[in-house]
């Protein structure tokens, strides 16, 4: 390859949905720039973002427990939950605008209508689940919401689920209709696929190792072709690290000063998944439960209708694990390189404080599949182990840091964009909500990264967003608008969608 071809104005490391996002952002608001993307493996969308590594729920805090807390008074916290859906807002404008102008097709290869659900079971928890209906519902980003605990009505939303189910302690669950489950490895090939017709360099089999500042402030990378052997070089003023579980080794590599002291903790996943097509038609919905006690958030257990190529299935899990790998198809020794001299201490204490942790992820991961099943059987009474199979799932790299609140090598759950102060690069850790919220964390890059850029992107990017930097849940008639007509414009009308047959199904 000539050098004239390894330069760019962009690099962008990694083919998952992060890097997908951003560089079809960047190209819809400066169409000339010469974009690069370098991935190790032979096609993009291979690991967390690949369909079957995650469990493509569109996170919107329509059902996940977890986002929102009892606090001391009794009363219920929903800014994590409201905060989310915002986001999530976002992904669903941007989408909408590609579709409407064109640049990615037939919306229901991704996105799918799915009524989202929480469900809970005893005393303590029905009381809570019903509070947190009451101030969920009175926002009108949660319009729409309905509880119930009587099983009747249980049975018309989740039959599957009340199917020979004891009735020995009180049980509740909400529902909100306009929930989606999200194809995100069929949506970041599309998207790659159309970066690639607006000219950006699609490089596969390129395992970036290191990178390094040149005198003229540009970064130039080290990368093996994985299939020749040969070490390439290529050089960028602005680099994405959307490497996944790998952006921590490389922003280690990147030597910036914001990147000391962090450190990574990998947990595994694995789904059990149904894809007999009458056990799907008999449950349409994905309904979270509650995380078992000293449980981490992201496995809170959950039974989900899926699509995957048109065909419907159904997941549970995850079931978390432990391995020192930082990717799906990483190394063993990831976990050892990623400890340096600056966070020594914080890794040493973050293990101190989360013996418990680990103790679990072991104890999980050497659960026998019957085992599993009986989990399972909280939410299908009925549930035969012959019907389920196990798969692995990706990988997520949870960050340590030291922080104000946590002290020396808290374990965090959430996401967070590392950024040079120059603006040069910048990577991103961490898994949740993750890929629902690709369009928040990418105009995030993009507002550190390009701020003299910004003033006159604006406009395009209010085109893209109309939501952005507006609190919509402020705003109820610009909430029913842009619902109305991003559901319009992806399909997501449950009255004339294909995934209408499973709900008549499941609910007759
Ligand atoms: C079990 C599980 C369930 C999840 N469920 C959901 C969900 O329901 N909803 C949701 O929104 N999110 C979910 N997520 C999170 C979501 O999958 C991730 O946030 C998202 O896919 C991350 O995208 P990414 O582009 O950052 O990383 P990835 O998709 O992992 O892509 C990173 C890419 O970088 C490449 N790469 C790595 N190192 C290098 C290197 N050195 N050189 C070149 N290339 C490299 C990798 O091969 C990979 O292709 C889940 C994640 C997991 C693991």
């Amino acid at each position: 390859m000539g050098d004239r071809q390894n330069r760019a104005d962009v690099i962008l490391i990694g083919a998952g949905i992060m890097s997908a996002t951003l560089g079809t952002m960047l190209k819809e608001l400066a169409p000339d720039l010469d974009i690069i993307v370098l991935e190790r493996r032979s096609q993009p969308g291979e690991e967390s973002s690949n369909e079957w590594n995650n469990a493509g729920t569109g996170h919107a805090s329509l059902c996940e427990l977890n986002y929102t807390t009892e606090k001391a008074d009794g009363s219920i916290d929903i800014s994590k939950a409201v905060k989310v859906n915002e986001e999530f807002q976002l992904s669903r404008q941007f989408w909408s605008y590609l579709v409407r102008r064109g640049l990615i097709r037939d919306p229901q290869k991704f996105i799918m209508p799915v009524p989202h659900m929480s469900f809970v079971q005893g005393e303590r928890d029905v009381a809570f689940l019903k509070k947190r209906f009451e101030a969920m519902s009175a926002n009108p980003l949660f319009e729409g919401m309905e509880f119930s605990d009587a099983p009747d009505k249980l049975a018309e939303w989740i039959p599957l689920m009340m199917e020979n189910r004891t009735l020995d302690r009180p049980i509740a669950a909400t529902r909100i209709e306009s929930g989606t489950d999200v194809n995100f490895g069929a949506l970041t090939r599309m998207l790659f696929a159309h970066l690639k017709n607006s000219g950006a360099q699609m490089l596969y089999h390129r395992h970036v190792q290191d990178m390094q500042r040149t005198t003229d402030g540009k970064w130039e990378l080290k990368v093996r072709n994985v299939e020749s052997g040969a070490v390439e070089r290529y050089s960028a003023p602005f680099v994405f690290i959307g490497a996944g579980g790998g952006s921590l080794h490389l922003l280690q590599k990147s030597g910036i000063a914001e990147g000391r002291g962090i450190g990574g903790f990998p947990v595994s996943g694995l789904f059990m998944v149904c894809r007999d097509p009458e056990m799907a038609k008999r449950h349409y919905a994905k309904v979270y439960g509650k995380a078992a006690i000293g449980a981490p958030p992201m496995s809170v257990p959950h039974l989900d209708t899926r699509f995957i190529d048109g065909k419907p299935s159904l997941l549970f899990g995850p079931f978390a694990g432990f391995t020192p790998k930082f990717l799906k198809f990483g190394s063993n020794l990831d976990l050892l390189k990623s400890v340096k001299p600056h966070n020594l201490v914080t890794m040493i204490a973050a293990g101190v404080k989360n013996m418990s942790l680990t103790t679990y992820l072991i104890k999980q991961l050497m659960l026998t599949k019957e085992q599993r099943v009986e989990e399972l059987r909280q939410f299908v009474p009925h549930a035969r182990s012959e019907d389920w199979d196990l798969i692995v799932a990706g990988q997520r790299v949870q960050i340590i840091k030291d922080t104000e609140t946590g002290g020396r090598g808290t374990l965090q759950f959430g996401t967070e964009v590392i950024s040079a102060a120059d603006g040069s690069v910048a990577a991103l850790l961490g898994a949740s909500p993750g890929a629902s919220t690709a369009v928040a964390i990418m105009l995030e890059v993009i507002k550190r990264c390009f701020p003299e850029q910004l003033k006159a992107w604006r406009e395009k990017i209010g085109e893209m967003v109309p939501s952005w930097g507006i609190k919509l849940s402020e705003n109820p008639d610009l909430v029913r608008e842009l619902h109305e007509e991003t559901a319009k414009t992806l399909g997501l009308d449950r009255s004339a969608h294909p995934a209408r047959q499973y709900a008549s199904t499941a609910t007759s």
